[in-house]
């Protein structure tokens, strides 16, 4: 027999099976011993009062083992000699659109400038040594995309867009703890997230599909308004699902100049800040001890508006790193992330304000992106002209002062004293500091010289839109081609470009005239 339950309980019962099933046996009255197994369904961390809840929904199994599927998995058939679709970029957008295709009897053929995974891994590391970005392999480019080594949160606001569940059930098929199925804020971490990746490279291989690493579009093949392939180390032929995330300026680049319909798009800009992780544990679990042995490290999101513009916390990482996210050589851009158990001395995330189109010069369609690069180099020669980041502490920059020393940070290549209040733009930096007095104001002790501020973040979502057709998915003059996740301006994280690259697919099978059930 099989029961569920919604129930909330103290983290040490919630963490423990064995004290779980005694907790459902004395309140639900059943004999502990004919409690084979517990499944958790849903679970969510209640920390608004003092006393810390756990709320759980979970499964019992009564006299019988669990024998039921924990995760839903996906068919995916041989492609071999089927119909194809060119997929540019191996990140969460292009990869989900491959194994879509594959699951509409499409072939996909993924160009992915970068490095496989793991060879990636290997220039992360460069960075610190070097004090040098690889322009084709970095945390922005190759196999994973810019998801690969992050937190590897996979919540997304945008439900109504498509089908984040099957999104988490296929990161299940292919390696990914069950438990972001049941976690309200689920994420894999970046210790885990390059094998999980890897497997879903050898489900597009092993069913038929072609995966090419170092292998950069430059260009696509033109019959009059359509797309018919595309150009890199070779041509390759076939409708283009176009998949390059927010960081290929050359890609935006090429296609201003090519005249394919492309338009401006805001972003945020700020900084990463970082706190030592036992004080957001203590702050938001209220207690001087902090997470204790049964919570995870805290997360916040903090969020207001200062003169007419959001001013908000970015990609929480607890427990996490702050990396160099840079693509190309004479910028600093910041980013985070976090291993799977988040249990390094720092939590940090992005404190940014947002930018509309508006707020920059010029008319054209890269002005937004232009913006950005001026404020990646300004911060590259403010930190020496290497990775060493420019970084203040955060009351000093609320009070205008440089700060005469800095904390010791998570982020590897180095941090240099820099007044971020004096050379931010005007319009970012005097956000930032009356939105950290009001953050400071509601959760008491975060406004602290004990957190820095590492510039700079600008790598938020796209600067740009490739401009698409609602319907079709299709670009809005360009037949064949499909824009696609972050860097189309459709998607802002892991899990919404893997929703989006679902949809181009079957927006592509569509245009070759599959009927989609
Ligand atoms: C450090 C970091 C941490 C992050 N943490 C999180 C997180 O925890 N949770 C979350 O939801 N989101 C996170 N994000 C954001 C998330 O990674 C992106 O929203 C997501 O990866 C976008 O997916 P995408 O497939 O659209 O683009 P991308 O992931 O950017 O992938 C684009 C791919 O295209 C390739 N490419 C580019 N140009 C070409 C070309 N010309 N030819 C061939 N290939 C090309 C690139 O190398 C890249 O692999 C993080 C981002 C970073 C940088």
């Amino acid at each position: 027999m099989t029961n569920e339950y919604q129930i909330r309980v103290v983290p040490e019962v919630a963490a423990q099976e064995d004290r779980l099933k005694a907790y459902l046996a004395e309140e639900y009255g059943f004999d502990v011993r004919t409690i084979y197994g517990v499944r958790i369904l849903k679970r969510s961390i209640d920390a608004r009062q003092r006393q810390i809840y756990v709320n759980l929904k979970v499964r019992t199994y009564i006299n019988e083992q669990p024998h039921d599927d924990e995760y839903q998995r996906t068919d995916y058939p041989n492609v071999e000699g089927h119909p194809q679709v060119i997929v540019v970029g191996a990140g969460p957008g292009g990869l989900f659109a491959a194994l879509r295709l594959i699951e509409l009897g499409l072939r996909p053929v993924v160009l992915e400038r970068g490095k496989d995974v793991h060879e990636r891994k290997k220039d992360l590391a460069l960075i610190t040594k070097t004090q040098k970005i690889d322009a084709e392999s970095n945390y922005c480019f190759g196999e994973g995309g810019a998801g690969a080594y992050s937190d590897g949160k996979l919540y997304t606001r945008s439900k109504k867009r498509g089908n984040t569940d099957k999104i988490l059930n296929v990161f299940c098929q292919h390696g990914a703890s069950t438990a972001i199925l049941a976690d309200a804020h689920p994420h894999i971490g970046t210790d885990r997230l390059p094998k999980v990746i890897e497997a879903m490279r050898n489900t597009i291989i092993n069913c038929g599909g072609e995966v090419h690493f170092k292998t950069k579009m430059t260009q696509l093949i033109m019959q009059g308004n359509t797309t018919v392939g595309c150009i890199a180390d070779k041509e390759y032929r076939g409708p283009v699902i176009l998949a390059t995330g927010h960081s290929a300026r050359d890609v935006y680049r090429y296609l201003a100049e090519a005249k394919v319909e492309i338009e401006a798009k805001g972003i945020a800009v700020g900084v990463r800040l970082e706190h030592p992780s036992q004080l957001i544990d203590q702050i938001q679990y209220h207690s001087k001890q902090g997470r204790g042995r049964w919570l995870p490290a805290a997360e916040y999101a903090m969020v207001t508006q200062v003169q007419g513009r959001g001013v908000y916390s970015f990609c929480m990482c607890p427990g996490g790193f702050v990396i160099p996210a840079a693509t190309d050589k004479e910028q600093i851009v910041v980013n985070g992330m976090s291993p799977a158990n988040r249990g390094t001395a720092w939590s940090n995330s992005g404190m940014v304000v947002e930018v509309r189109p508006e707020d920059v010069k010029d008319e054209d369609s890269l002005k937004v992106m232009r913006f950005q690069e001026e404020l990646e180099r300004m911060c590259w020669q403010q930190g020496n002209m290497k990775q060493t980041a420019p970084a203040q502490r955060m009351a000093d920059f609320v009070n205008g002062r440089l700060s005469y020393d800095l904390p010791k940070s998570s982020y590897a290549p180095g941090l240099i004293s820099s007044p971020l209040h004096f050379w931010l733009p005007k319009m970012i930096s005097h956000r930032l500091q009356e939105g950290f007095k009001i953050f400071g104001r509601n959760a008491h002790g975060f406004l602290t010289n004990e957190a820095v501020m590492i510039a700079v973040e600008t790598r938020t979502s796209s600067p740009v839109r490739i401009v698409r057709d609602r319907e079709t998915l299709m670009h809005v003059r360009i037949q064949g081609l499909f824009p696609c996740g972050e860097g189309a301006g459709y998607a802002g994280g892991i899990v919404s470009a893997g929703v989006d690259g679902e949809r181009c697919a079957e927006a592509a099978a569509q245009y070759l005239g599959k009927v989609i059930t």
